[in-house]
């Protein structure tokens, strides 16, 4: 999702504030229904598999309206009389039909944004029925997207509407009748935007075709799999680039970028990074999961968002020094880890985060060397939390996830990358990049059509990595993963020994072997039950973990971490 650097936070939240004097309508507030995405999924959602969601969306950018028909497809996995889908209540339903029939309105409600169909009959297991809801209006505005989800109606420089939406945290449902649930995704959409002439609406997949109607255009985007909150509507007067990439696999991937006018030369230059990191992610992680639609990239109002094929991208051309736009390549890495292989439940949303964050410093390691990896990784470093763990173990919902006051938050990011860091030390990078393979398409050995997008939990991985590796790293996922904070590494060194000792939260068994260079030469404790020693003569130069291999507790972070909070007070 969202790509949280801490200092992008701060700049975004100023922006914000200084805009909330354009905020043209009041808008009624979210119900804690429609607020929230995921959590427990609701018994009537499990019984009925999403097979197909065709989205007939008209945006009208001066109203800041739609008008939309969605028509949705299930078959019963499980006897049920009702469907019940998600949609923002403060989208007004004007009517519904099953399979073609109008629908009584005493038949269905909407009361808090979890609509109820009652089914006209019962479906048995592997009965289909399908169900067109008509409804529109003023869809929810974000404030501060993507922080914050919506709709983002803006304008470019010179007044032309340019419009976007980015929903993770809130869901599908701010703007379509959906499963608002990781699981929830359709195995086809058809998304039809319908927008004023002459704006462009890029969109999720293939585009099928282009209608015009009068002064209105529409165009029909057909995506496999969508990730829920990955289904995204743009809008906006653009130009575009296209180009094509020839792969390692052997297909042929078509590149698209939709750009705004008067940016020519940034543009191409961006663009040009496009086959650099497809080249890079695929040595690394393996096929682009996508190739037979496209890797598409839209220019946003907002930073950006992980949108499958259609990957939101508003950092503005900022350069770092790193000879990347990062933000570009954190979106893209989604492809891979989020819209590939999707988080079961929430609670597992560091599989989405961290790999995708991990996939930057490889990227800048690839380009600028160790420098570049290090460098990145010690910046990481120093933005951990360590207040609540990385998984909590039961469902949640995005929100509690993303709560740094009662979750793990920004840990996802960072904390997740740092740890993959120090699980592939642990397990070296041909078990590492092969757990993460197996992870991504669910076998070692993918190829264009022999996989497809699927979803997995952080026991999923746990059990992979055990496989792959023929061991049980166990007491690693359940340190860093399920405890708060990290481990310690306590040094003790009397006369000619130097003993170390792993002090863990509750004790856990934590034989995490550590590296000791002993006046230039290297030795590795095995640290089996969380303790080793060494003979060193009395004065020679210790270094613990030279290769910077582990992830631990270590003061001199705390201290900065404190004294940074000291001088942020007024
Ligand atoms: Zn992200």
């Amino acid at each position: 999702m969202r790509p949280l650097r801490p200092a992008l936070l701060a700049l975004s939240l100023v922006l914000a504030v200084a805009g909330c004097a354009n905020v043209q309508h009041h808008q009624p507030p979210l119900t804690t229904l429609t607020e929230n995405s995921g959590g427990v999924m609701p018994a009537e959602q499990k019984r009925v598999h999403f097979d197909h969601a065709e989205l007939h969306i008209a945006v009208d950018p001066a109203q800041q309206h739609i008008d939309a028909t969605a028509t949705l497809s299930f078959t019963a996995h499980e006897p049920t009389d009702a469907l019940v889908l998600d949609l923002d209540r403060n989208l007004p339903i004007s009517a519904i039909d099953v399979d073609g029939k109008p629908l009584a309105p005493s038949a269905w409600s909407n009361p808090e944004g979890r609509l109820r169909i009652q089914l006209p009959h019962a479906l048995s297991a592997g009965e289909h029925v399908s169900t067109t809801v008509h409804y529109g209006g003023q869809p929810h505005v974000a404030k501060k997207a993507p922080w914050d989800g919506g709709f983002v109606w803006s304008h470019t420089k010179d007044g032309q509407p340019w419009v976007g939406s980015a929903v993770e945290g809130e869901g599908c449902d701010l703007f379509w009748p959906c499963i608002d649930q990781p699981e929830g995704k359709p195995d086809l959409v058809d998304l039809y935007v319908t927008v004023p002439k002459p704006l462009v609406a890029p969109g999720n997949g293939v585009l099928i075709g282009i209608s015009d109607e009068g002064d209105k255009r529409t165009y029909h985007w057909r995506a496999k799999h969508p990730t829920t909150y990955a289904i995204s509507i743009n809008v906006g007067p653009y130009k575009e680039l296209t180009g094509e990439y020839h792969s390692r696999y052997g297909n042929v991937i078509p590149l698209q970028y939709w750009y705004l006018p008067g940016e020519d030369e940034q543009a191409r230059k961006l663009f040009a990074e496009f086959p650099r990191i497809l080249a890079f992610n695929e040595a690394m992680i393996g096929p682009y999961p996508f190739g037979d639609e496209k890797m598409g990239v839209v220019e946003t109002p907002y930073l950006g968002m992980e949108h499958q094929t259609i990957n939101a991208y508003g950092n503005g051309y900022k350069k770092d020094g790193n000879g990347f736009d990062w933000l570009l390549q954190h979106e893209f890495a989604h492809e891979w880890f989020g819209n590939q292989i999707t988080n079961a439940d929430w609670d597992d949303m560091w599989l989405h985060e961290a790999f995708a964050t991990y996939m930057q410093p490889l990227y800048s390691g690839s380009i600028n060397g160790d420098m570049g990896y290090y460098a990145w990784m010690q910046k990481m470093r120093l933005s951990l939390h360590d207040r609540f763990p990385i998984v909590s173990g039961k469902s949640q919902t995005e929100a509690q996830v993303y709560d740094d006051d009662h979750g793990p938050g920004l840990d996802i990011y960072d904390k997740g990358a740092l740890m993959l860091h120090a699980l592939r030390g642990l397990i070296g990078d041909r078990d590492f990049f092969e757990s993460l393979r197996v992870l991504v398409y669910g076998r070692p050995d993918p190829k264009p059509g022999n996989f497809a997008p699927h979803y997995a939990s952080s026991q999923d991985f746990i059990r992979i990595v055990n496989q792959v590796t023929g061991r049980d790293v166990s007491w690693f996922f359940n340190v860093y993963l399920y405890q708060a904070q990290l481990p310690a590494l306590d040094e003790q060194r009397v006369g000619h020994a130097l003993t170390l000792r792993w002090r863990v939260p509750r004790d856990l068994p934590f034989p995490m072997p550590v590296e000791v260079q002993v006046d230039g030469t290297v030795h590795t404790l095995p640290m089996t039950h969380g303790e080793g020693s060494l003979e060193v003569p009395a004065d020679a130069l210790v270094v613990i973990d030279p290769h910077s291999k582990l992830l631990r507790d270590l003061p001199q972070v705390t201290e900065y971490q404190q004294w940074q909070k000291a001088q942020a007070k007024p």
